[in-house]
């Protein structure tokens, strides 16, 4: 289940190389090309899935348990104080590589703002409203 024109593909299977922090049968963690702070990791799924919605859930079930042991291990190594988890679905939410990936983006004291948004103002109704329309689509 891959696709021969997505580069995550050929990352993912050793075909380009990379620095590569983790491997095993399901997934390679890889340093980003273009880090947002030293030690930037990308979690790829070996197999090909465009972004969330079409990951296999044994696949899901381990991202996050890895993304945490990345983090974990980032703070001993690198010395950064915390990590961001993110992870970007279409082109609206920033992504660019449509193989699904997981960024673990390590944070250092007194370092850059980063993922963060202006939070709006909420009306109850509204959040009524909202929360109804998801609900009835949710498909579980
Ligand atoms: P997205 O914007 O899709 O969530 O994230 C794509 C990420 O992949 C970006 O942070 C970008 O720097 C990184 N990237 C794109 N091409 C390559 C590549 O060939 N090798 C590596 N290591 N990272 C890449
Ligand atoms: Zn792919």
């Amino acid at each position: 289940m891959t696709d021969r024109d997505c580069i995550f593909c050929k990352i993912a299977a050793g075909e380009i190389p990379s620095a590569t922090v983790y491997e095993d049968a399901d997934f390679r963690v890889i340093l980003d090309l273009g880090p947002a702070s030293r030690g930037h990791a990308l979690i790829l799924p070996k197999n090909h899935y465009k972004d969330l919605c079409e990951l296999d859930e044994s696949v899901a079930a381990r991202v996050l348990p890895l993304a945490g042991k990345l983090g974990a291990a980032m703070k001993r190594a690198l010395g950064c104080a915390g990590f961001n988890v993110v992870q970007n679905n279409g082109t609206a939410a920033g992504q660019t590589v449509f193989h699904f990936h997981v960024h673990v983006i390590p944070r250092y004291e007194g370092g850059p703002e980063m993922v963060a948004w202006k939070p709006g103002k909420a009306d109850p109704e509204e959040l009524a409203a909202v929360s109804s329309s998801i609900q009835k689509e949710l498909e579980l």
